[in-house]
């Protein structure tokens, strides 16, 4: 069984174009590396946008059936309150977006499941997760304190109180993130303060805190309720797959297999590289340097660890 644990829907409007517009920026200089210039991102972008988008979920389901994976979760993105309140960018309904995502889920059941993503700072969001959990049937929540505010800012707590009421599981992006968004709030340190405030909530950080994984590691081995997401690590294995071995080796060692969740981070990241090559990437992972896995961690990593936390 494979889930893949990180995983957002993109489609017309979505999400804001600068962000979008960050993100082809970040692939447009990696596909031309040796050239002294990057080739243009916003042609990157437009050849990109009709490909990625899929609003029911449908292209995403037929990936699975051609990568192998069984399952997916679904994180919708909330970049919407920060363009909204410091860009001039008009209101935008974010209910509407995670009802999207509930819908997508729903009429692909037992192979989408969706967590609930929202802004703290907007109003009224408790009781917006709240209905999102007991009529949606979301399965946690997702922050990206990428748009400015810190993961332990106490506009946050009521969040993760609620959490810890509905007994579901948050997950936190962790890491690098494209312009026009800063990675500094989203160091790992500023989640630990969560974990020490609420040890019983499960809290997975994303990405294992990509260059911050030693931190993150380091961090969660004092704080069982930590989990971690190996999502979008694709652009560092094609450039050293020994590395990323040695990473997730470190990783379970450390918080052992059944905290340590496969994702991708598509659909972008399905741009660096396609989603059956980074699903064998790791089904063959033994193939790679000199870290070894046994079939067993495996099987917990690429799917049954997801499954019993998020209870798929
Ligand atoms: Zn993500």
């Amino acid at each position: 069984m494979i889930v893949d644990a990180h995983y957002h829907l993109y489609w017309d409007d979505s999400d804001p174009m600068d962000f979008l517009m960050g993100c082809a920026r970040v692939g447009a200089r990696r596909f031309s590396k040796n050239t002294p210039e990057p080739m243009n991102a916003e042609q990157l972008l437009q050849m990109q946008l009709p490909i990625l988008a899929d609003e029911s979920g449908d292209k995403l389901v037929q990936l699975m059936d051609e990568s192998g994976i069984d399952k997916t979760l679904l994180l919708p993105l909330d970049y919407w309150y920060w363009f909204e309140t410091s860009q001039n960018t008009q209101p935008y309904d974010i209910m509407k977006k995670n009802e999207i995502y509930a819908t997508a889920a729903k009429n692909h059941e037992g192979r989408l499941y969706s967590l609930f993503g929202i802004d703290p700072r907007r109003k009224k969001s408790v009781s917006a997760f709240e209905k999102a959990v007991s009529k949606w049937d979301m399965k946690g929540l997702k922050l990206h304190p990428t748009t400015r505010y810190y993961p332990d800012d106490p506009v946050c707590y009521p969040l993760y109180e609620k959490a810890l009421e509905l007994q579901v599981p948050i997950l936190i992006h962790s890491g690098n993130q494209p312009a026009p968004m800063p990675a500094k709030y989203s160091e790992p340190k500023y989640i630990d303060t969560v974990a020490a405030d609420f040890p019983e909530l499960k809290i997975v950080v994303a990405h294992i805190g990509h260059g911050w994984w030693r931190q993150t590691l380091d961090l969660a081995s004092m704080k069982p309720n930590m989990y971690v997401d190996f999502s979008g690590w694709q652009g560092v294995y094609q450039n050293d797959p020994a590395y990323v071995a040695s990473v997730l080796r470190s990783a379970i060692d450390t918080l052992g297999p059944w905290r340590v969740l496969f994702g991708s981070d598509g659909a972008l990241l399905n741009v660096i590289m396609p989603l059956p090559e980074w699903v064998d990437s790791i089904k063959n992972i033994n193939s790679v340097g000199n870290a070894k896995f046994s079939n067993e961690e495996l099987e917990i990593i690429l799917g049954k660890a997801a499954i019993h936390l998020f209870g798929l």
